[in-house]
């Protein structure tokens, strides 16, 4: 009895193993949702919809995006990092996903061992961009603003473990003042109120940025990385402009729930690696400052251990500004 027993356990499980080799061989079968942990219409929204239909196109199967936003963005990561890990559910974060370790006391889910990175996928610039009637024409002249008039300027933000969150964190410790911050599910719906002057500033990734800096409707003072943005040649860095040193950039990567099968991965890195290639998709991010990741960094080994670097990185700098979330 307990021998016949085995011996059909024995045969169910490899029955299940072969399906489940059989099924990601054939993978995929059905439409693919790509998380978003921040609002539609926004910059992280932007890099998923110019990756999204190259991919789809490559693995013959609707890419579709889901924006799960919410508590800077630990709500969509989470809803990954408890998916199936059959490749039909994947996520796009940004440095967020590493900025998040430290900044919150305690995560529903393990940033690494939860998750199989697919690859990066882009580089992208921040610009700390003001509303148009803000009385003030340059980064020193924000600099001057916000230390004289702390208890009012307000800056917005995607909610603790966001971007622009790590972005005014620094800003702030830099400046030794603390500002009010007024946290949305995404940067879209921020800069909505910054063009509707409820917001006095923010710091966001040019790819939300550019559009509306090009149009007027918004002051750029200043870009955040060492060397200026090619894409927005007229503005200064911070780092010139009163900040010395002051350096943050935002770097997108493509994940998959932990134990997602070989052959899945595999297709997944593949696609991935054609979108980045597609001179539409490298064209669009040029416009907006995006730099596509090369290929040797659109692969799971080398995003893996830069997810694991960022995380070593930020920890000391975020203790050392004692911010926390529950
Ligand atoms: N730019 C946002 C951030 O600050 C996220 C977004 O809305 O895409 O992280």
């Amino acid at each position: 009895m307990s021998q016949k027993f085995f011996t059909l356990g024995t045969a169910v499980v490899a029955l299940f193993l072969s399906n489940h080799s059989i099924n990601a061989q054939e993978y995929p079968t059905k439409p693919i949702s790509l998380v978003v942990p921040f609002a539609a219409g926004g910059p992280t929204d932007a890099i998923a919809r110019m990756v999204a239909e190259p991919m789809s196109k490559i693995l013959k199967q609707a890419v579709v995006v889901d924006n799960a936003a919410g508590a800077g963005g630990t709500v969509g990561t989470n809803k990954v990092a408890k998916a199936a890990s059959d490749g039909y559910t994947l996520l796009l974060h940004h440095i967020g996903h590493a900025t998040s370790v430290s900044l919150y006391r305690k995560l529903p889910y393990d940033a690494i061992s939860d998750f199989q990175p697919i690859g990066m996928i882009s580089e992208v610039p921040m610009t700390f961009v003001v509303r148009k009637n803000l009385a003030v024409t340059d980064f020193k002249g924000l600099l001057e603003y916000t230390r004289a008039n702390a208890k009012t300027v307000n800056m917005a933000n995607a909610g603790i473990g966001s971007a622009s969150h790590l972005c005014g964190m620094l800003f702030q410790s830099a400046l030794k003042t603390d500002l009010t911050p007024i946290p949305y599910k995404g940067t879209a719906p921020a800069m909505n109120d910054l063009l509707g002057g409820q917001i006095d500033f923010m710091c966001d990734q040019t790819t939300n940025t550019t559009g509306q800096i090009r149009a007027g409707a918004i002051k750029a003072l200043a870009v955040t990385t060492k060397q200026r943005v090619a894409s927005l040649k007229d503005v200064p860095t911070a780092n010139e402009s009163g900040l010395p040193g002051f350096e943050v950039s935002v770097w997108h990567a493509l994940y998959a729930p932990k134990g997602t099968p070989k052959p899945v991965m595999d297709k997944l890195v593949a696609a991935l690696q054609a979108a980045l290639a597609d001179p539409k998709v490298r064209d669009k991010m040029a416009d907006l400052g995006t730099e596509p990741s090369a290929q040797n960094k659109a692969t799971p080994d080398y995003a893996a251990s830069f997810v694991k670097a960022e995380i070593a990185k930020w920890s000391p700098i975020i203790k050392a500004a004692g911010v926390y979330a529950d």
